[in-house]
């Protein structure tokens, strides 16, 4: 059994995709690193993000792993476990940048198919439901509006006591939305047969009860 989870950055997807995976005994398997892991190969090697032929020329040197360690995913990047180093905004915006590109993603579509069909699954990413497992089970859409996400955001950084900007955190959730639906190969878009939800006004429990219900009912 495959579950789907795709929707735009900061939706809460995977908060949520380990709370459903630990509740179904599942293996979580979070995509958006493994794209993270190519950029900060691009990012330590000067290659850059804006020339698709030069990223795509690079990708023979890289190799992304997954393993599991006490249930947790780690990612290793040419052999070295990166999983610590792919949560800054320059890795995350490399990923955005670059995760256009063909060549980047057919790199990574066996490894996720490969993984979903060894066991099961509890994926998220963007194109999930709509490209990597058109067969999951149970799809689903997570989204939120962007003032909300945007506010997620910002008291997750203030906690942290990073330094932030409101307004600059919504336009930089914009932007990425946009290029995560505008490009042209696997789009972030709803699959067919996703259940739309939208996290706007829900805490965690109530969004994990939601999944987990609609799993049940399957
Ligand atoms: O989800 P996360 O923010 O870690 O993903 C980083 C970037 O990787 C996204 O902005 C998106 O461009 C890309 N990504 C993707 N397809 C996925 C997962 C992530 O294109 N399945």
């Amino acid at each position: 059994m495959n579950i789907a989870i795709d929707g735009p950055a900061g939706a809460g997807k995977s908060t949520i995709a380990k709370r459903v995976s630990k509740k179904l005994g599942y293996v979580y398997v979070d995509t958006g690193a493994m794209y993270r892991t190519m950029a900060l190969y691009f990012l330590r090697n000067q290659i850059d993000g804006s020339d698709e032929k030069a990223v795509s020329d690079s990708l023979d040197a890289v190799s992304v792993e997954i393993r599991y360690v006490d249930g947790e995913q780690k990612v290793l990047l040419n052999g070295e476990d990166v999983t610590s180093l792919i949560r800054t905004e320059e890795v995350g915006n490399m990923a955005s940048a670059t995760s256009k590109y063909p060549a980047v993603r057919a790199k990574l579509l066996e490894l996720q198919r490969d993984l979903a069909r060894k066991m099961d699954v509890v994926m998220d990413g963007r194109d999930i439901g709509t490209t990597i497992l058109p067969d999951a089970e149970v799809k689903i859409y997570l989204t939120a509006s962007v003032e909300a996400r945007g506010k997620r955001r910002f008291e997750e950084l203030q906690a942290k006591g990073v330094a932030c900007d409101f307004e600059q955190i919504k336009k930089d959730i914009e932007d990425r939305d946009y290029r995560d639906m505008h490009r042209e190969v696997s789009p972030l878009k709803q699959a067919e047969d996703a259940y739309y939800l939208d996290s706007s006004d829900m805490n965690i429990e109530e969004v994990t009860e939601a999944i987990i219900n609609r799993i049940n009912e399957r």
